[in-house]
């Protein structure tokens, strides 16, 4: 275990004002990846609660999520399984459509991603308005995955994204 503060990590995460559109504040984490040690240290509190062998797949959600979930994965034994945007998987998938502020979007896995009763620990970057994860549960459920747990770097905790996700337990790591 690192003993990397989760004061560090916040230290670390770049706030650039106005990106991808005007009002949005974007948390920039590329700098936490770049370190060595924030890194390992920000996967040692992701992956805090479990041992290798107590998680069977760990869901990342396109396309940062990936990161997280991938390194989750090996640190806990468990496989990896990507939530992806619609149109990338190449097998047979089952979609999940959510609303944005302006629009929808959907998402996607692949119907044979997941053996039913499968432990699962969902991993993403950041928790905003929930819709993203929420639509990433269905799809798991839907599957008959059993999510143990959604983690997350980063909580906008004023967007509420955790009220999407009931009957889910939630962890952020920062929150906002
Ligand atoms: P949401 O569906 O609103 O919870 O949005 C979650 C997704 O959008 C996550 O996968 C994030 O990567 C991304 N996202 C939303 N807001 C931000 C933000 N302020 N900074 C960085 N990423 C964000």
């Amino acid at each position: 275990m690192s003993n990397v503060t989760t004061a560090e990590i916040e230290k670390a995460i770049r706030n650039v004002p106005d990106f991808p559109q005007p009002g949005i504040q974007f948390k920039d984490i590329t700098p936490v990846l770049a370190d060595a040690r924030l890194f390992a240290g920000a996967m040692d509190l992701v992956t805090q609660k479990y041992t290798p062998g107590s998680v069977d797949a760990v869901v990342g959600i396109d396309a940062r999520g990936f990161i997280f979930a991938a390194a989750a994965a090996i640190k806990l034994n468990a496989g990896f399984v990507p939530v992806r945007k619609k149109g990338k998987l190449p097998f047979q998938t089952f979609e999940q459509d959510y609303a944005l502020e302006y629009g929808h979007a959907t998402v996607a896995m692949h119907v044979d991603a997941l053996k039913p009763g499968a432990r699962v620990l969902l991993v993403d970057d950041l928790l905003a308005t929930g819709g993203t994860s929420a639509a990433a549960v269905s799809l798991v459920q839907k599957l008959g995955g059993n999510i143990l747990e959604a983690v997350f770097l980063i909580e906008l905790k004023f967007l509420n994204g955790r009220q999407k996700l009931s009957g889910i337990p939630v962890r952020s790591i920062i929150t906002y």
